[in-house]
């Protein structure tokens, strides 16, 4: 007897532990029957919200707009309509703003992989189980992206976190600052630069820093009582140049700015190694609207100074970004980073040889030149692929640049919100498909017209000059962009 009750038991854990392979997750057990588990419906949600049709010119949100309990799709620019089939031909070329959206397609090809569901209950503390305010998983995973694309060494640094890299910024100027001096910090970046290291700066009117222009102007400074820091941004936003520390000595502290610094955007000639980095995800991953970026610290105490700013200011980033921030660059960290690289790195490449192209043959237009430079990353000499063109009209008739374009339906971004003159202009290539199709399409024209209306358009039907051939340079193979 004893026998055939043990005998009962044995199959009842097994067949219990077949019901929960086969429905863990799906189905839980309440009350004597099956029932759909709590995730289903917020997947089926999800589901449901990803499968409208937008005709691949907008997309439907989960917080979006709902009509007659339909999601109702939100349209890239120039289209519209109930599902965003409709063209307007005369619409801007909007090109302004550096949303990074040009990397949503990977991130489509990734849904799978990508997707996060969260219980309501998760993570509802203000801070993690050791009462910090980071999650050390992500800040592991962060040392491993490092390591894997070899722009920053994270040997002995440490790691604050940030609500995007913006607010970064201003807790590195406050760690820098002094705090006991009747000199503010002067605070300096070399033009052209973005615009926000003044913008942000000015706004906190703070007694301990102030900013004051372009580094060449404090180069051979006789005042040694105050401390100069100095916005480094490489790649530069909006030239894309690979920018050094101009000020050198004790009293001179930099702040390097690496939102670019991925292969993307530029070959990886060596990890960045300074006192001070801060990097986001918004460039990296394209998820700016997360919010998150991280400072890499040498020093113990700026690296205080700063964690202090993060907590009195945001008491730290939203545990719920951590979480997608770890999800995300769990894909990104898969196949040693191969993934996300190639399909970023191929669309800015196209991006840059189709302008290039349209713009071979204008005498009024130009953009920056970059050259080739070994990518230990790729393993290849590659030339700069930049977020951003950095449009000069040559001619003196055309010196209000902005104008210019926006008269010829392209709304770049002046370049004097950079400190630079009204010659330049910032053309961004990062946005979706559609507006930088539309830029093309523009700038083709534009060019066409320089040249009598003829040799742009001429150029378009003649077999396209290929961009994407490999020379050899200084004995490395040359991938040209
Ligand atoms: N630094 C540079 C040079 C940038 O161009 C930007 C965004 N355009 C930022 C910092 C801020 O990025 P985020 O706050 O999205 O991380």
């Amino acid at each position: 007897m004893g026998k055939i009750q043990s005998c009962m038991y044995v199959v009842c854990l097994l067949c219990s532990a077949t019901l929960n392979i086969l429905f863990v997750g799906r189905y839980v057990y309440v009350s004597g029957k099956w029932e759909v588990g709590w995730s289903r419906r917020a997947a089926e949600e999800a589901e449901a919200v990803a499968a409208v049709s937008c005709s691949g010119h907008g997309r439907a949100y989960l917080d979006g707009l709902v009509v007659d309990g339909s999601p109702v799709c939100e349209c890239n620019t120039c289209f519209g309509g109930p599902d965003c089939s409709q063209f307007s031909a005369s619409c801007v070329a909007d090109v302004d703003s550096g949303d990074p959206l040009f990397l949503e397609p990977f991130w489509m090809q990734h849904a799978a992989s990508s997707a996060l569901l969260v219980a309501g209950w998760h993570r509802m503390s203000y801070s993690f189980h050791d009462h910090s305010l980071i999650s050390k998983e992500l800040e592991e995973l962060i040392r491993k992206l490092h390591a894997i694309v070899g722009n920053a060494n994270t040997t002995g640094r440490f790691i604050v976190f940030g609500a995007g890299s913006i607010q970064l910024l201003n807790a590195a100027v406050h760690a820098l600052s002094p705090h006991d001096s009747s000199a503010p910090a002067k605070v300096v970046a070399t033009i052209p630069f973005y615009p926000v290291y003044k913008s942000q700066t000015d706004f906190f009117r703070s007694v301990d820093f102030q900013f004051v222009g372009d580094t060449s102007l404090w180069k051979n400074t006789s005042d040694t009582t105050s401390n100069l820091i100095e916005f480094v941004t490489a790649p530069n936003n909006p030239d894309g140049k690979l920018n050094k520390a101009v000020l050198q000595g004790p009293s001179a502290k930099p702040i390097y700015d690496h939102a670019y610094y991925w292969p993307h955007f530029t070959p990886i000639p060596a990890p960045a190694d300074e006192d001070l980095m801060i990097f986001t995800i918004s460039k990296l991953t394209g998820h700016a609207g997360s919010r998150f970026g991280w400072a890499l610290i040498k020093d113990k105490d700026v690296y205080e100074k700063m964690s202090n700013y993060m907590s009195l200011n945001v008491d730290g980033v939203s545990r719920d970004t951590q979480l997608r921030a770890l999800k995300l660059l769990k894909v990104v960290t898969r196949g040693r980073g191969r993934e996300i690289f190639e399909f970023g790195y191929k669309t800015m490449k196209d991006r840059w040889e189709k302008l290039n192209r349209a713009l071979l043959m204008s005498r009024r237009f130009s953009v920056q030149e970059s050259s080739p430079q070994y990518c230990t990353f790729s393993g290849k000499v590659k030339i700069p692929s930049p977020a951003y063109a950095w449009l000069k009209c040559e001619k003196e008739e055309d010196k209000e640049c902005y104008r210019v374009l926006k008269k010829a339906g392209i709304m770049g971004r002046n370049g004097t919100l950079f400190s630079a003159n009204s010659s330049y202009v910032r053309l961004s290539l990062i946005k979706t498909q559609d507006d930088y199709d539309i830029l093309l399409h523009r700038i083709n024209k534009l060019v066409g017209e320089e040249n009598g209306g003829k040799s742009s358009m001429r150029r378009m039907n003649q077999p396209s000059v290929d961009f994407s051939w490999l020379i050899t340079y200084f004995g490395h193979q040359l991938e040209y962009v």
